[in-house]
């Protein structure tokens, strides 16, 4: 996967953006997960400040994966529409302290960092956002079952019209 490196907290401050097309297969932790690596995710983030006065992140991660249906266990197209706001934390102690001084549930906090890979964030939120248990609406190995499958033929139709 080919880094993006910034500086979280500049880009932050300077209300950076960024943006971009990833296929699916660059991301190795997210690939696993899935049947296939087939696809692309699109993301954007923008720096800025929360209300409180810390920097943030907002981060939208967006693309057709192939999840794993855990009914029939072939694979199952999911389009992934995700949006986080990770607030920056100088530590582990500051993290804790945002954490309780802002307590919104919405919100991550994360350690920022001078050296941040964007890429890895969008992998994480992607990683965050797959569905526990998906399930085909129907698997496609299901057929109608024998019994509903001869209600509906002619033959018995014509059977019942005798
Ligand atoms: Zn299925």
């Amino acid at each position: 996967m080919s880094a993006k490196i910034v500086d979280s907290f500049e880009f932050c401050k300077q209300q950076q953006q960024s943006s971009g097309q990833v296929p699916v297969a660059e991301f190795a932790r997210l690939s696993a997960e899935l049947a296939s690596s087939a696809g692309e995710l699109a993301w954007s983030i923008a720096g800025g400040r929360h209300a409180a006065g810390v920097p943030q992140l907002l981060l939208n991660v967006s693309g057709q994966i192939q999840l794993v249906c855990q009914r029939c266990l072939s694979p199952m197209a999911h389009q992934m529409v995700s949006a986080s706001t990770l607030v920056l934390a100088k530590d582990e102690a500051d993290a804790d302290d945002i954490e309780a001084r802002l307590d919104d549930e919405s919100l991550d906090v994360i350690v920022g960092s001078t050296s941040q890979d964007l890429m890895v964030l969008v992998e994480d939120e992607a990683l965050l956002a797959l569905p526990l248990s998906p399930r085909h609406a129907q698997c496609p190995g299901d057929v109608p079952t024998p019994g509903a499958e001869k209600a509906e033929s002619p033959f018995a139709v014509l059977k019942k019209l005798k």
